[in-house]
């Protein structure tokens, strides 16, 4: 099966709808890792989306914050600002349905569904020795999580950690759709991070997703263009903090 996974939407619509467009017809199914809502303007269209073609969501920090306003006291001031519009805005429905997603970790097929660690849904991981905790205490060949906007992970292979991203230093970026192929090796794990969708902070600007194939063995890393214009000028027009929408241009 291809298997579209993909996190951090944070209510972008303008990048959801590219990121569909770019996959239209080439996966069976598609899970998201969380934060479906937070940050951007859009956040009951990108709910009515990942309601109506994901069966598996994992919840995100965003996601609890802007249904419940739990947790919103360690938010920065943008973040909180932009948690308290979320919450005011959501429709009952797309409300109900972000307080009622897993904390995960979920299974699926044979590997894992996490937001953020799958020690702690909270946890961001950045650093290898964190990885190799989370290796030790679990078992599945294939973690998938989200949370810290960085496409690419962790390979565990010959009792070794290492830490890679599909964004090298200094890259020139293109502006185009562009991929990049992981084959997994059957003697090694992986704690992979698809990127994320509507707010990239790993210096890349173009919204970022993966494409697991079953039968090849093989992860495909994306990043496709979109109109991050548009996107700005909703966040701006919501009265939301102008930092969310310049941060999109810079992918930071
Ligand atoms: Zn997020």
């Amino acid at each position: 099966m291809r298997v579209l996974i993909y996190s951090d939407v944070h209510a972008n619509w303008q990048a959801l709808e590219a990121m569909a467009a770019a996959v239209e017809g080439r996966c069976e199914v598609s899970l998201c890792l969380g934060d479906v809502v937070g940050y951007g303007a859009n956040p009951n269209q990108a709910s009515d989306w990942v309601r109506a073609h994901s069966p598996v969501v994992i919840r995100g920090n965003h996601d609890r914050a802007c249904a419940l306003l739990d947790g919103i006291q360690w938010f920065n001031p943008v973040a909180a600002t932009a948690a308290r519009w979320t919450h005011a805005n959501l429709t009952p429905e797309n409300a109900a349905w972000l307080q009622a997603l897993s904390a995960g970790p979920l299974p699926f097929h044979d590997f894992s569904l996490v937001h953020g660690s799958p020690l702690d849904e909270d946890e961001y991981l950045i650093e290898p020795a964190q990885a190799a905790g989370a290796f030790a205490a679990t078992t599945a060949a294939l973690h998938w999580f989200g949370h810290t906007h960085l496409q690419g992970g962790f390979t565990l292979a010959d009792d070794q950690v290492s830490a890679w991203t599909t964004v090298p230093p200094d890259a020139a970026l293109s502006a185009r759709h562009e991929s990049v192929a992981l084959p997994l090796r059957p003697d090694a794990r992986y704690l992979l991070n698809p990127g994320s969708v509507g707010q990239p902070r790993d210096g890349d600007w173009r919204a970022a997703f993966a494409i697991l194939d079953e039968q090849a063995g093989q992860v495909e890393f994306h990043r496709v263009p979109y109109d991050v214009a548009t996107a700005q000028a909703r966040i701006l027009e919501a009265g939301l903090p102008p930092r969310l929408a310049e941060r999109l241009a810079k992918g930071k």
